[in-house]
């Protein structure tokens, strides 16, 4: 196969396949290593260098609240977000995290009911929901906190936590509260996709608890930081706590290079005559997902065995343009007559994550728009042949 990227220094790059037609193509997990062309453009500019006497203490600031956090870290997430407009910053307070993973697991313990005689809390997200909510909450079997599923159904007159996940994975769309109940809940606002390159910036989000994650914005997964801001002081301390007992910080080899992938972004905006649109990381990488999404939609049209859902068109107020979604993962459902989206595409060596997992029907599936170049070059020449038995 030939992967074409007109984005890559010399126009068209060819590459080999490294697929043979009995090895699957794995798109079942979100790796966020698309961005990978970008990064190697600005290599040198977003290299860092620790030295051996560096870094030492478990501190970072003492001043602040997340006393872990280095004064370059923080400055760094509030720089972006002053860049993007995503979510309103003032009066709130950052918890950082090993990833916006370890912050939900802090957070479960915060918004939970401190009084040991109380019943566990319930968690609801509205399906499809993101299935690493439930799969973390069974798996800690607390005295705390239930997973208590489908947010839509849910219809108990006692305290919760809904999880708004804004746009959504598995199925991109954008999401308010749905819970109906007299009791007022807890919301966990996680919007680990509300950036330009998947979704129109149509508003700061203004709420009491949100999540960002590095994995999602710049493709950084594996540096593991995560950001929430944080309304309620007492929340964030109890986070604080939670942080901690479990990992005593996050680690400033992390903090570093994160701040420094985040700098070069921002500078870039701020420097923008000079370098030019292309260069810009969210320019760039929203014409990546465009090109994928075409490409993707065009294999889905000729297979004629899956839809997909539809966007609407929104005003985005960091590109100054209409735009449709372009998410991170497509949310496919089979067409009349195929059950198991999942093991339809086990049959053409396409390995997705079935509806199922994500508390839906087992006719949607869910595969990752944000794998390498190799993986979705294939992965659509695999659709795009598959034809209706
Ligand atoms: N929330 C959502 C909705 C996600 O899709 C992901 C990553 N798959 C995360 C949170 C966790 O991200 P991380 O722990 O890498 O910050």
């Amino acid at each position: 196969t030939n992967v074409s990227s007109p984005f890559s220094p010399n126009g068209t790059k060819k590459s080999l396949s490294t697929f043979s037609p009995n090895s699957f193509v794995n798109v079942e997990k979100g790796d966020p290593v698309a961005f990978r062309s970008y990064w190697e453009k600005v290599s040198d500019k977003s290299s860092v260098e620790i030295k051996g006497e560096e870094f030492m203490s478990y501190f970072g600031d003492g001043n602040n609240l997340c006393w872990y956090m280095l004064p370059q870290m923080r400055e760094a997430i509030l720089r972006i977000h002053n860049v993007v407009g995503n979510v309103v910053t003032k009066d709130k307070f950052i918890v950082l995290g090993n990833g916006s993973t370890q912050l939900f697991n802090a957070l479960l313990y915060a918004l939970s009911p401190s009084d040991p005689s109380d019943q566990p809390i319930n968690v609801v997200a509205a399906a499809p929901y993101y299935s690493e909510y439930q799969d973390v909450i069974d798996h800690m079997q607390s005295r705390l906190f239930q997973w208590g599923g489908d947010a839509a159904l849910y219809d108990e007159n006692k305290p919760y936590i809904e999880v708004v996940t804004s746009p959504n994975n598995p199925d991109g769309t954008l999401r308010t509260p749905v819970v109906n109940s007299e009791v007022e809940g807890k919301l966990i606002y996680d919007l680990a996709y509300y950036w330009p390159q998947y979704t129109p910036i149509t508003h700061q989000i203004n709420q009491d608890v949100t999540l960002f994650t590095l994995s999602k914005c710049t493709g950084h997964g594996g540096s593991r930081i995560g950001w929430a801001f944080v309304k309620d002081i007492e929340v964030a301390k109890k986070m604080m706590r939670f942080m901690h007992l479990s990992s005593i910080g996050v680690s400033k080899e992390s903090q570093i290079r994160a701040a420094k992938i985040i700098e070069v972004i921002c500078d870039g905006y701020e420097n923008f005559k000079s370098v030019g649109s292309d260069h810009l990381f969210f320019n760039y990488t929203k014409k990546l997902m465009i090109e994928r999404w075409e490409k993707f939609k065009g294999a889905i049209e000729k297979s004629k065995v899956f839809t997909l859902p539809k966007y609407p068109t929104s005003y985005c107020h960091f590109n100054k343009e209409f735009s449709d979604q372009y998410p991170a993962f497509a949310w496919l459902k089979c067409v009349e007559g195929i059950e198991n989206g999942e093991s339809y595409l086990e049959k053409l060596k396409i390995r997705t994550r079935g509806g199922e997992r994500f508390g839906d029907d087992a006719k949607y599936t869910r595969l990752s728009m944000i794998g390498t170049d190799d993986e979705f070059a294939e992965m659509c020449t695999r659709l795009s042949n598959a034809k209706r038995e």
